[in-house]
């Protein structure tokens, strides 16, 4: 039977804006007190119980650059969304990235302006500049709910909450505990002792102590369950953050976890298709002078959408921007620090950086082909791996649809789209076959090599033009 399950609020601004300060003050002012236990916490994640305005779950998104991906999975796991914005230092690079956000997955939000015990503190430039970024709090001619807080004196904090519960009773979340269970991963890590220990979020179903838990093939139990006081529980509900030990395997932060085998992957895990909507390019565009900015931006083809340019070096934003919303990042004569270089190539971003201008108006015009359309014509799950003379076999089976030695095919881990590649080779037992089918085994080399891991995806698919 479908029941409102408690509002899953996601809390996200620049660093040092007071993220972590308010989750903790709601922590310690509203939180039943409990004997913590077990597991050492962090606070990513809790769960507040207010006699008034009943349970709320909360999930901290860390501010730190590496983790853009889950900051990303984050605002889309969540209800609501809370926008920390510091009063006495206005709107930042990731106050923009998260406003960016929160608009792509259309979920509400209010705007928390914090620290405003401070002298220095200025709510209405605040409001301005978030009005710049096209965010209209009320009171200033718009309707995103907007709350001065501060840490230091509890100023707000009730309103926040109370803003909270009526944004949550304008939304409902209905949902079926007695249903298929759903959880993601909002972190996961390998304890020395204990081994993989995982935080998910039940999203639908209630997750039990004992119950198998599979991604796409099983990865362990549920051995012993902790909410997030530490304390062990027997069963976790909808919305409810829980640690789970028992896992076989450390899970990929944002990929799901099921109480049944998968055989396919959940269409958000899929890249997105080109369509005749999303044909338009999208770059990011850094150069070393406005001059040769200028000059650039003129002669690119109408079709390429500049989603953000400016002078100087490329940055840990340019890549979270790009990794956000699909965008190739390109650079003019400019510098892409070796952290920078490192997070583009972790979040799978195409960076560039050019010192000749036609060759850089040409890799666009290359990467404007015309309008392509893709079909999925199956799925296998890597199960084994295995080395023959100096090659890398990975021993799969097909879980839907068909494989087919030239298929090309996506790899992914979890959520993570880890590569493209072809089938080398494709063999059942010693013979070369050409395609398996599902529920059939085959061993196959890949190329280029991908770095697969047991667990693994393939996900197989064609791709054609379409009419636009
Ligand atoms: P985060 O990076 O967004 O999680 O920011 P933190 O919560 O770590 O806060 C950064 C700094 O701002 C810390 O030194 C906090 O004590 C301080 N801070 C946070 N909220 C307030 C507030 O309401 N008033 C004042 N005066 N300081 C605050």
């Amino acid at each position: 039977m479908l029941q409102t399950r408690p509002p899953i609020i996601v809390i996200l601004g620049h660093v040092d804006h007071g993220k972590t300060s308010l989750l903790d003050y709601l922590r310690k002012t509203h939180i039943a007190a409990g004997e913590a236990g077990g597991i050492t916490q962090t606070i990513s994640s809790f769960q507040l119980i207010s006699k008034v305005f009943g349970l709320m779950t909360f999930i901290d998104t860390p501010g730190h650059a590496a983790f853009s991906a889950m900051r990303s999975r984050g605002s889309h796991l969540a209800d609501l969304a809370i926008l920390v914005v510091a009063a006495d230092d206005g709107v930042m690079p990731q106050t923009k990235e998260s406003v960016q956000l929160i608009k792509d997955s259309g979920i509400p939000y209010i705007v928390a302006i914090t620290k405003i015990d401070l002298p220095t503190a200025d709510p209405a430039q605040t409001k301005t500049q978030l009005a710049e970024l096209g965010v209209f709090v009320e009171g200033s001619g718009g309707n995103v709910p907007c709350v001065n807080i501060s840490i230091k004196t509890g100023q707000g904090i009730d309103d926040l909450l109370e803003t909270i519960s009526l944004l949550s009773q304008l939304h409902p979340r209905e949902v079926d505990p007695q249903g298929p269970l759903q959880c993601q991963v909002i972190e996961s890590r390998l304890d020395s002792q204990k081994g993989p220990l995982s935080r998910v979020l039940v999203y639908q179903g209630t997750l039990k102590i004992g119950q198998p838990l599979f991604h796409t093939t099983q990865i362990g139990k549920a051995k012993a369950l902790f909410n997030s006081e530490g304390q062990k529980i027997d069963l976790a509900l909808p919305a409810a953050p829980v640690e789970i030990l028992g896992l076989t395997a450390v899970p990929d932060v944002g990929s799901f976890i099921y109480d049944q085998p998968q055989s396919s992957i959940p269409t958000s895990a899929l890249p997105p298709k080109t369509s005749a909507s999303s044909s338009r390019l999208k770059i990011i565009l850094k150069t070393d002078t406005l001059g040769s900015l200028e000059a650039i931006s003129a002669s690119l083809d109408p079709a390429v959408e500049i989603l953000s340019q400016g002078v100087g070096d490329i940055n840990e934003n340019d890549i979270h921007l790009a990794f956000n919303s699909g965008a190739l990042v390109l650079g003019f004569n400019v510098k892409a620090g070796s952290s920078v270089a490192k997070l583009a190539e972790v979040d799978h971003v195409p960076l560039k950086i050019f010192k000749i201008i036609y060759e850089l108006i040409d890799y666009v015009q290359e990467h404007l082909q015309p309008v392509t359309r893709e079909t999925i014509t199956g799925q296998a799950v890597i199960l084994a791996e295995f080395k023959f003379n100096s090659d890398r076999v990975a021993g799969c089976k097909v879980t839907s649809g068909v494989l087919i030695k030239t298929d090309k095919f996506r790899l992914l881990r979890g959520q993570t789209v880890l590569g493209e590649a072809k089938f080398r080779t494709f063999k059942q037992g010693k013979n070369d076959v050409t395609a398996a089918k599902s529920g059939q085994e085959f061993g196959a080399v890949f190329s280029p090599h991908l770095d697969f891991k047991v667990g693994d995806t393939i996900i197989a698919f064609t791709t054609g033009h379409g009419s636009t």
